[in-house]
């Protein structure tokens, strides 16, 4: 049931993006009972089963060190094949181009099956992603924060920066049509290349956040929350600065970072680029050169011929001299 425009569409966007489902209870400031991590998977043939547990389980003890918060339940990872629908596992409204969704009420992790979908590459991403949904979750307690944080948290734990994504802000930030923070939360409802930038400033902004206050100013935020301040007062508390303060200062941080002038100064694209240009100029001096040489070559052939049989010397073309010294076969 899933078309060739479906599968397509894959190679063309990012594929973490997902959906969140929310409910988890609070588990700040309770005692955590005995550790009952465990990872079940389904939907997977005995290869697939055993890798999915082994990076699911790498990844957990990675957010577990550094948040000191760890799950005490099975996490459930479900593949779904060609045939099913998300729908009938995340309950409605899944994005055609979603590729996995994290149900955190039941610690359920869904992805499209490597097995059906051109994804093997990306499978390890993809649950680094979805587990740290679940992740976050956990510490915020259920608390809601604004979306892109919750997918900048993710995309930061998967390191999903992906060549070209620069470009694509760099882009956004000349022609004006960044999206806003708090307008990415509505990006289930985003297609195509706004919701593709909606994702890559998430995780641009999560990146300036963690740069200006730290995994700790993080923490302190969610634990802000555990005690039931909402994201804007939590915010204020966690850091000191005003949340609608930050949204501009990001507004300008990407205005400033991905300007043309800047974005062109300090990029390893730019000098890759030049290098290219280089390299290509080279090559078309090189057999330029050739060219003119072979040309010369033919031409003096020629007068050899036309000349000889009169025995006089041919006349000498002007600037001849230097390159009759130089030419090939003389
Ligand atoms: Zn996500």
């Amino acid at each position: 049931m899933f078309g060739r425009s479906l599968q397509s569409s894959f190679r063309a966007v990012i594929v973490m993006f997902c959906v969140i489902v929310c409910g988890v209870v609070s588990v700040y400031g309770k005692a955590q009972p005995e550790n009952r991590f465990g990872v079940q998977v389904v939907g997977a043939d005995p290869e697939l089963r055993e890798r999915t547990q082994q990076i699911i389980t790498e990844a957990h003890e990675t957010l577990k060190s550094r948040s000191g918060l760890g799950f005490n339940d099975t996490i459930d990872v479900v593949y779904v094949m060609k045939g099913q629908t998300f729908d009938s596992i995340a309950g409605g409204h899944f994005p055609d181009w979603g590729i996995g969704v994290a149900i955190t009420e039941k610690n359920l992790i869904a992805l499209r099956s490597p097995r059906d979908y051109p994804i093997g590459g990306q499978l390890a991403n993809i649950l680094r992603h979805e587990l740290a949904h679940l992740h976050l979750e956990l510490i915020l307690g259920g608390h809601r924060p604004p979306r892109w944080v919750h997918e900048g948290y993710a995309q930061q734990f998967a390191h999903e920066w992906n060549f070209g994504d620069d470009w694509k802000v760099a882009r956004a930030v000349f022609t004006g049509s960044t999206i806003p923070l708090s307008d990415i939360n509505g990006v289930n409802s985003f297609q195509g290349a706004r919701a593709e930038l909606a994702y890559i400033q998430s995780y641009l902004a999560m990146g300036h956040f963690l740069q200006k206050y730290g995994w700790d100013g993080l923490m302190l935020l969610a634990r802000t929350m555990q005690d039931g301040d909402n994201w804007d007062a939590a915010f204020m508390a966690a850091t000191g600065a005003d949340y609608a303060a930050y949204q501009e200062e990001f507004a300008e941080y990407l205005s400033e970072r991905f300007n043309w002038a800047s974005f062109l100064g300090d990029t390893i694209l730019f000098w890759i680029f030049a290098a290219l240009i280089f390299v290509a100029l080279y090559i078309w001096k090189r057999r330029r050169s050739k060219r003119r040489l072979a040309d010369w070559k033919r031409q003096e052939d020629l007068e050899d011929v036309l000349y000889a049989p009169f025995d006089i010397q041919r006349p000498q073309r002007p600037g001849g001299s230097e390159h009759d010294d130089s030419s090939p076969g003389r």
